[in-house]
């Protein structure tokens, strides 16, 4: 589904963040990618949806390499979820989740409904929330409306970086949780980056693990190898 091959990326100050990276993810495969602060995992997502560009090397979906797509195409069948909670202060929730959809010249009927089942979903009654603004939610909240908006129009790809960061242990246990029915529900391709090794074990099908710019393992969770 997703496949990097000899990936390296040194941003123009000459720090190279990634040096010859080469792995895959499975269709419907929830894939966490894991390691210290520094080691290349946001630089990695940002490449899939082409944010960056590698310095060398080749990224494909599908078979198909990322360069050949329209770049519309791309960033609308990728959901991404960001640390930052990035919802528009100014929009009310619905109208946060119906962006790409509406990009995507969905019917509003259809969107309302897709906003509903979605709201629905992660248990924020449509009914309270859906006029509300960002900042008349809690934090634990926000940050699933932005999981929900990233899966609003379909997309093939779900891409997470350190969604979970900002919140307090409960609201976060409780949206592993969410993310883990949420896979098995939808059988969505999911990238999700974390530095947390507990949290990588507990929600990946498969483990990647980083280190200064390499994968030093790939695995499932109980064939890693974990250091003390
Ligand atoms: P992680 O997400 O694992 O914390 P990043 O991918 O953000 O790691 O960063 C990897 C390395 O690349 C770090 O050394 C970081 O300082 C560097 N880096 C990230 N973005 C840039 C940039 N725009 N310009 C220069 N260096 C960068
Ligand atoms: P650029 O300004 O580099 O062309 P975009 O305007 O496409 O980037 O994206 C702006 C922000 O929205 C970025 O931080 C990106 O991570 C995020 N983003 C891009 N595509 C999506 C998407 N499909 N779903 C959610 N967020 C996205």
């Amino acid at each position: 589904m997703i496949e990097f091959k000899n990936v390296t990326k040194t941003y123009p100050d000459g720090t190279t963040a990634l040096r010859g990276v080469t792995f895959s993810v499975e269709e419907g495969e929830l894939l966490t990618v894991v390691g210290p602060s520094g080691c290349g995992k946001t630089t990695t997502m940002k490449m899939i949806n082409r944010l960056i560009k590698p310095t060398e090397g080749s990224i494909f979906i599908h078979n198909k390499n990322i360069k050949e797509f329209n770049i519309h195409e791309l960033r609308w069948n990728i959901g991404y979820v960001l640390q930052q909670i990035a919802l528009f202060p100014h929009m009310t929730i619905e109208e946060n989740i119906a962006i790409v959809p509406e990009l995507k010249k969905w019917k509003k009927k259809d969107i309302s409904s897709r906003i509903d089942e979605l709201m629905n979903m992660v248990g924020l009654e449509p009914e309270t929330y859906r006029k509300r603004k960002p900042d008349e939610l809690s934090g634990g909240q926000q940050q699933r409306i932005g999981v929900i908006r990233a899966l609003a129009a379909d997309p093939d790809i779900i891409l997470m970086d350190e969604p979970f960061s900002a919140l307090d242990p409960i609201s976060r246990e409780k949206l592993q949780q969410d993310i883990r029915e949420l896979q098995r529900k939808i059988k969505k391709t999911i990238v999700f980056v974390t530095h947390d090794m507990d949290e990588a074990l507990a929600l990946g099908d498969r483990v990647c693990l980083m280190k200064e710019g390499e994968i030093v393992q790939v695995d499932t969770p109980q064939n890693m190898v974990l250091e003390p």
